[in-house]
């Protein structure tokens, strides 16, 4: 998996931070978080490919996380789009989307699938499962999380030879877990050549949202964790007010969901110094990066 940050600002785009919008490739297909303005024009600067997109997450109607994706949309139909495109967001988007198919007067070639969601798990393929869970904004908010599956174990080849196997089509029925019979009625079982199934990866999506308990569970053991960090961490009733956490409220809430890896997002353009905000963060949680436009990050597996 790869993740390309398209915007990493909040509120107003700045000359520096455009607004939330951040791209995940995995496999060919990428899932966008949020739709800010511009995010079309920032595609086109970056390497993702706009055809590619299968999935869009929206997480809250607010403009600075929604007002690209018309654009976006109506661009993809002039692309010639020809296979649907998933949208998940809060209730309310398929009003929204009939009201801008209404003023503006335009219609998609595409088919746009529409999932109005509030929580819980949202999609589920043999690969990789969806979740979302409420945040806690001033309005209704959505965080996302993606899921990969458990991966089978590693296999020893070695060890099938050892056994009796000859290397050729029947390593793979190993690997794809079948058992195998030999000539001599002796059968060999997956699990005595493989090691144990190897975890998937996990990335979640939260912005715009007072630190909640309630994330570290659904964080827990990230691979990746975006998370709001609009304030500094100086000005605690601000973010509170307002509905966002601190750098140091991301920072404390990676230390304790035990994720690899912090992403602070949604950076008000009040702070022109990301050193700073970073410099906060990393004494609570040292793995910690500040989310640049345009930077991209590779999720490897762990093994
Ligand atoms: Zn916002
Ligand atoms: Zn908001």
């Amino acid at each position: 998996m790869k993740l390309t940050a398209l915007g990493t600002g909040g509120g107003v785009p700045s000359l520096y931070r455009g607004l939330p919008a951040f791209a995940l490739e995995r496999n060919g297909e990428v899932f966008l978080f949020d739709c800010g303005e511009g995010t079309q024009f920032r595609i086109m600067r970056s390497h993702i490919k706009p055809g590619r997109l299968e999935k869009i997450f929206i997480s809250h109607f607010h403009g600075d996380h929604v007002l690209g994706l018309t654009g976006l949309l109506m661009t993809l139909s002039q692309f010639s789009r020809e296979k649907p495109l998933e949208l998940y967001a809060p209730p309310g988007m398929k009003e929204f989307m009939d009201n801008m198919k209404k003023h503006l007067n335009f219609r998609l070639d595409y088919e746009l699938i529409i999932h109005e969601v509030t929580g819980g798990e949202i999609y589920k393929s043999k690969e990789y499962s969806i979740y979302a869970m409420p945040l806690s904004h001033i309005i209704f908010n959505l965080g996302y999380k993606i899921e990969e599956a458990e991966r089978p174990g590693r296999f020893y080849p070695e060890k099938a030879i050892e056994l009796g196997i000859k290397p050729g089509p029947l390593f793979k029925k190993l690997q794809d877990g079948h058992p195998v019979t030999l000539p001599n009625g002796n059968i060999v079982y997956p699990g005595q050549v493989m090691g144990p199934p190897r975890k998937g990866r996990k990335v979640v999506y939260a912005t715009d949202t007072n630190p909640m308990s309630e994330m570290v569970d659904f964080a827990k053991e990230a691979d990746l964790l975006m998370h709001d960090g609009m304030f500094s961490g100086d000005d605690d009733v601000m973010a509170i007010e307002r509905g966002h956490s601190s750098v140091k409220d991301a920072a404390r809430i990676a230390k304790e969901a035990n994720v690899k890896k912090l992403l602070l997002i949604h950076i008000s353009p009040r702070y022109s110094d990301g050193e700073m905000l970073l410099a906060k963060a990393k004494e609570i949680f040292p793995n910690t990066i500040i989310a640049k436009d345009y930077m991209t990050l590779e999720i490897p597996y762990e093994d």
